[in-house]
């Protein structure tokens, strides 16, 4: 695993490889299966986004700010799929502080999508997406604020996660915008993301945000039958703007579905148009304030040769994020300011509300929604990155869920060009189980989610 791992270097996928402890953890998942021990995933190597804590492995998330942080704790995410027996072998690379759409950000440089290396991955987890679509590893973690798990899941033929907001731990997550942040599973199949989310779901009360409910059998839950299922369209996600292939891909998953006993409703959500700049003032707003704590003094990054305090923090802070992190933090602090706070971050928390109630009414008529993950396929490197309004409408999908703080899954529907498309489904509030048993069952029918890239 490790030797395929470095044999593929060339994708940029990986920040830091964790050899021996991956070694050391190895060895203990083969004892204890000597001693006798079934857990499903003891001894499977998972790649963790360079974004959650692990104790005494770097941890920079793709960052210079933290080039050289080797944390003295686990993530909670970590410590339970640990505990789960998995064994740990790299830390993957992201966009810089989990902020774009195409991993390009990275102080680490960008990562290569395994299907045509001169495309994106998609981001922030791309480096997770690529890692397992190139079948480096079978399964790996993510993080999505507004889509980055979904959108490289798409975009690298994976299947990925975003469970609801406070179904797993953000203890040990490197914060971007805490109220919208989750952590979920990546990997071939929705079946692996079943064993994935139940290693890492559940109550911690060093998260104050986590919540203390019953996580149910997502496994066992992969097998009901989709008879009578009602899959909500949504008008909005097969409109303009959206590939016409990409939305051929998907009208063909949804007879799949019909086939499979469901039935399609239309529904709308009418304010969803609002989502991509209610949540470029609140996720900024939010990640302004969680980055204040990057100041040079308590860890990471501290710029050489400085005047006095003020000139120490100035050099830190400009020296040690990129400007897409810099861009975030100023439309954040502008938001924020007095005499702007009431126009634009109240406002975009109304807006919120708003998008978040028309899922409420869209799922009086249907149990999931089915749609486009991405407007489009993976697009080539170095074309949207200078351009950030068109970078940020990538997730114009994706980023509503996690305004609405719900759950949903990308799974890979089919290919244009011979590049992997995703689709889309959003579930209720907790109700990821459907959503995992929903894509098994398509993954049943299909095998999308089984081609590999060509050399991997
Ligand atoms: N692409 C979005 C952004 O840049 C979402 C990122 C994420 O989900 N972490 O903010």
């Amino acid at each position: 695993m490790v030797g395929r791992i470095k044999a593929n270097g060339a994708l940029n996928a990986f920040i830091t490889v964790a050899e021996d402890l991956a070694l050391e953890q190895a060895k203990a998942a083969d004892e204890a299966r000597a001693a006798g021990a079934a857990r499903p995933l003891l001894g499977v190597p998972i790649a963790h986004k360079d974004i959650f804590c692990t104790a005494g492995v770097r941890t920079t998330c793709a960052s210079r700010m933290l080039a050289d942080f080797v944390p003295p704790y686990d993530a909670t995410v970590v410590e339970k799929m640990r505990a789960a027996g998995c064994v740990t072998v790299a830390k993957t690379n992201m966009d810089e502080f989990a902020m774009g759409s195409s991993n390009e950000t990275s102080y680490f440089g960008a990562v290569r999508n395994p299907w045509n290396q001169d495309r994106v991955p998609g981001g922030s987890s791309g480096g997770s997406a690529a890692a397992v679509a190139a079948r480096l590893v079978p399964g790996a973690t993510g993080t999505d604020t507004g889509g980055s798990i979904r959108q490289p899941a798409a975009l690298c033929g994976v299947t990925g996660l975003k469970p609801s907001y406070g179904r797993v731990s953000r203890f040990g997550l490197i914060a971007f915008a805490s109220s919208l942040d989750q952590a979920g599973p990546m990997a071939q199949t929705a079946e692996d993301c079943a064993h994935l989310l139940a290693a890492m779901a559940g109550f911690d009360d060093r998260d104050a945000t986590s919540l203390d409910v019953a996580v149910p059998d997502f496994v066992a839950g992969l097998r009901g039958d989709l008879k009578g299922l009602r899959i909500g369209i949504v008008k909005e996600h097969f409109a303009e703007g959206v590939e016409p292939r990409v939305l051929a891909v998907l009208r063909d998953a949804l007879r799949e579905y019909e086939g499979l006993g469901a039935r399609l409703v239309d529904v709308s959500l009418p304010n969803s148009g609002h989502a991509v700049p209610c949540y470029y003032v609140l996720a900024p707003a939010e990640a302004s304030s969680n980055l204040a704590r990057y100041d040079g003094v308590r860890y990471g990054y501290r710029a050489e040769g400085y005047r006095d305090l003020e000139d120490m923090y100035k050099k830190t802070r400009g020296e040690g994020f990129g400007p897409e992190v810099k861009r975030r933090i100023m439309i954040g602090t502008y938001a924020l300011s007095a005499g702007y706070y009431d126009a634009y971050y109240v406002k975009a928390l109304k807006l919120r509300r708003l998008i978040a109630d028309d899922f409420t009414r869209a799922f009086e008529h249907c149990d999931v929604l089915a749609g486009p993950t991405s407007p489009s396929p993976a697009f080539a490197l170095g074309v949207k990155n200078t351009n950030p309004v068109s970078m940020y409408l990538n997730d114009i999908f994706t980023i509503p869920i996690n305004l609405a703080g719900l759950p949903a899954l990308s799974l890979p529907a089919g290919f244009v060009d011979g590049l992997p498309i995703g689709m889309q489904l959003i579930g209720r509030y907790l109700d990821e189980g459907r959503l995992l048993n929903v894509a098994h069952k398509f993954q049943e029918v299909t095998d999308w989610h089984a081609r590999v890239p060509a050399g991997f």
